[in-house]
């Protein structure tokens, strides 16, 4: 891409090749305690890192040079300044992408590690699924005893967070075998209640026997879809796009950015039948939902044929 027209991306190549730590000394020389760590940590039985003449594992090129809670000297600003020009163009987020290590000669006990770092490439723009942004990539030379013992690119992308999901997936209802009958009735768009074919007291949530007189035959009424709002609360936090309003994904979804999650309402609604049912509440906003309102059932299908039932308010909005 030309300087032209990515004016972002020809300052921050100005900085390529430019020093980002100067003079680093490694904090403790190579040595058998820290080999032994890692080789327990990683499972690495190796002959070549035990013994009078063990070598270092070349994987831990990185543990020689790491500054640790107190940092390095050397650091020059140079990157700093490279990620602070990002973060005032709106590429505030970071991700570490990947490394790649060279390994020009083993590391032994004994050796002092030296090192320096250089800002050696900045990609022009790039979108990806996380954002638009740049990728940085650093390399560390370290030396051991004047000679280059190996190398370490380390790559970031600084971007500016592309905009969210607009709406999350509505979490799928845990079907067994005691409600099955429950949800084929709300995939047909019929709310169907349990009866004791004993003593025919109606129940919900599907149960194996009647709470009434424990009697375990049973067959099923549909319910006419009226209630009223027994008891309801007004979900705020955590915010959720998956159970907001507009539920339907017939609807069109918010604009980008929108789709935060907005309060709704979760109402207890008892049916004519007699038994009551937990559901959202919509048709009016959620801080208008009352105690007594009546309402009446309505299928709404989600993601992937996911049909629920939700209680609209009678007379309500929308
Ligand atoms: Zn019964």
């Amino acid at each position: 891409m030309s300087g032209a027209a990515d004016p972002l991306g020809a300052r921050l190549r100005t900085y390529e090749g430019r020093a980002a730590v100067v003079g680093g000394v490694g904090k403790d020389p190579v040595n058998s305690p820290m080999i032994r760590h890692w080789c327990e940590a990683m499972g690495d039985t190796g002959a070549a890192y035990r013994g009078p003449d063990a070598t270092a594992p070349p994987t831990m090129l990185q543990v020689w040079t790491m500054g640790g809670l107190s940092g390095h000297d050397g650091r020059t600003g140079a990157y700093d300044e490279l990620l602070a020009l990002l973060d005032e163009s709106g590429c505030t987020s970071v991700v570490a992408t990947d490394c790649e290590q060279e390994y020009l000669r083993p590391l032994r006990p004994g050796d002092q590690v030296t090192f320096g770092a250089v800002i050696e490439s900045v990609s022009g723009r790039k979108s990806t699924k996380l954002g638009t942004g740049y990728f940085v990539t650093t390399r560390m030379d370290v030396r051991a005893g004047g000679d280059l013992v190996g190398t370490h690119r380390f790559r970031i992308l600084k971007y500016a967070p592309a905009a969210r999901e607009t709406r999350a997936r509505r979490p799928r209802p845990v079907v067994n075998r005691d409600n099955a009958g429950f949800w084929a009735g709300v995939a047909a768009h019929r709310l169907l209640v349990q009866r004791c074919t004993d003593c025919g007291t109606p129940r919900h949530p599907w149960l194996p026997g009647c709470n009434a007189c424990g009697y375990l035959d049973w067959d099923t009424v549909e319910a006419s879809g009226e209630g009223t709002v027994y008891s309801y609360v007004v979900m705020h936090h955590p915010p959720s796009t998956a159970f907001s309003e507009p539920g339907p994904a017939t609807e069109p979804e918010p604009e980008p950015g929108q789709g935060t999650g907005s309060p709704y309402a979760v109402g207890l609604i008892e049916l004519a039948e007699g038994v009551r049912m937990v559901s959202n509440v919509v048709g009016v906003p959620p801080d208008k939902v009352r105690i007594g309102l009546p309402v009446r059932v309505e299928f709404r299908t989600y993601e992937d044929a996911l049909v629920l039932p939700v209680f609209r308010v009678v007379g309500g909005e929308g």
